[in-house]
């Protein structure tokens, strides 16, 4: 039998465009990135199941409200499932750096939160972490994913990541450019 393929995704700077201005507040904001959308829908083909991992300190800066990232969330969901993709679930964390939670990247808390409510086992899997900053690509490696790291959001140059203390695994230029690694 094949072996679960599980794809863990940091959202913006890889599904939509890294938000300008540090953060996407309202749905009119969100803009899915070339390729992003044919992406999803190639994974669900494949039988993945797809985890957005995301920051979202916004929520506790208070420039923007939980109800507004569960509408961003809702609708960028539907987008996803009317062009063919499905994100089997996604979790948010709302909590500025000096909280010190565990669920902020790259703190390893929401995918071990998605392990325990999606019954994952990472072990028997082949498991990914696609994301656009060094914070991601340390939190796939804790979390025992192959990493890969998309040049579309925040770092925009595979040299900026060479003197990384944990490098990617793999470099793309965007997230249908990182299927290469994992389909
Ligand atoms: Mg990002
Ligand atoms: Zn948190």
């Amino acid at each position: 039998m094949d072996e679960a393929l599980i794809v863990f995704l940091d959202r913006d700077g890889v599904i939509n465009q890294d938000p300008p201005a540090d953060f996407v507040t309202n749905w009119t904001e969100f803009r899915f990135l070339p390729g992003a959308r044919e992406a999803l829908r190639l994974l669900k083909q494949a039988g993945a199941k797809v985890v957005v991992v995301s920051n979202q300190s916004g929520i506790n800066r208070g420039i923007y409200a939980a109800e507004d990232l569960e509408e961003i969330d809702r609708r960028f969901k539907t987008a996803v499932s009317d062009s063919g993709g499905e994100i089997t679930a996604s979790y948010y964390c709302p909590h500025r750096p000096d909280e010190g939670c565990a669920c902020r990247k790259p703190g390893t808390g929401l995918i071990d939160q998605a392990v325990r409510e999606l019954n994952l086992d990472l072990e028997r899997s082949r498991a990914y972490l696609v994301g656009d900053r060094r914070t991601d690509i340390e939190t796939g490696r804790r979390a025992g994913l192959v990493t890969i790291l998309v040049l579309s959001g925040h770092t925009l140059l595979a040299g900026d990541a060479r003197d990384w203390p944990v490098p990617p695994d793999h470099t793309a230029p965007d997230l249908l450019g990182a299927l290469n690694y994992i389909l």
